[in-house]
């Protein structure tokens, strides 16, 4: 199963893959990595969208664990997505590329609030518009947010760039035998419940016929490989 042809992408990075090889934070000789990468998927014609996580910073459940009010973790997390937001613009911004970040928590003084034909604008201008602070809401991920994003930016796929090279039938990282699957079904992927993305992101993406793509970002050139179709990837389809 191929990827439709895509005109538009949402690419979601996690925000651990910031951090580079340390073990917190932003890296910016990194993020300048990943700007590139973000460049060149831009250079081939497509409208780019990003989402960026903020899990390198700080992720809500992680500071309830440890006796923080959940709605409060939660809030710090999508201002750590901001953050990274603007890292990303910076680096891309150093290489030439037009960007704007447009926050779904309104703070003026940083960035754009989101405005959804204020982004259409932006994308049609040739500029890269990073969504910052999720969906806005406690109790949600990045993911949930790149896929509400990506219905209400009408993107052809959500590609989604993590650590790992795809979704797995068991964590390749403990179980040296787990298989990748190169298709499997929204329906397979919320029913033996993988861990891709969360079930809400997933749900949304398969109301909405987005299909994702789970790639590894740490590949040098590896958006530009997976929009092409090739390299090693898994495509979450119907
Ligand atoms: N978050 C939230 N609502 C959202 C998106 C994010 O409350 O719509 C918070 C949540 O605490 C989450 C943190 O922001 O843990 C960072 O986002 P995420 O964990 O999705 O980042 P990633 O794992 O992609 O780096």
């Amino acid at each position: 199963m191929a990827l439709p042809e895509i005109k538009r992408v949402l690419l979601k990075l996690s925000g651990e893959v910031l951090m580079g090889e340390q073990e917190y934070g932003i890296d910016p000789a990194y993020v300048a990595r990943l700007a590139e990468e973000v460049k060149a998927a831009q250079e081939t014609g497509l409208e780019v969208c990003l989402v960026i996580g903020g899990g390198n910073i700080f992720r809500g459940v992680a500071g309830a664990a440890r006796g923080l009010d959940r709605t409060t973790g939660d809030y710090m997390g999508m201002l750590a997505t901001v953050m990274n937001a603007l890292a990303m613009q910076n680096a891309l911004e150093q290489q030439g590329v037009p960007t704007r970040v447009q926050s779904a928590i309104p703070m003026s003084s940083v960035c754009e609030p989101y405005i959804r034909r204020r982004a259409e604008r932006h994308l049609e201008k040739g500029r890269i518009v990073i969504f910052a602070a999720g969906t806005g809401n406690p109790f949600f991920t990045t993911d949930t947010g790149a896929a509400l994003r990506a219905a209400e930016m009408n993107c052809d796929a959500l590609l989604k760039g993590t650590s790992v090279d795809g979704v797995y039938d068991s964590d390749p990282k403990h179980n040296p035998e787990a298989k990748r699957f190169e298709t499997i079904a929204y329906d397979q992927v919320l029913s033996a419940n993988l861990k891709v993305m969360d079930a809400t992101a997933v749900a949304l993406c398969r109301e909405n016929d987005i299909p994702i793509v789970v790639f590894s970002i740490r590949e040098k050139g590896n958006v530009a490989t997976v929009l092409a179709g090739e390299g090693t990837q898994t495509i979450v389809q119907k």
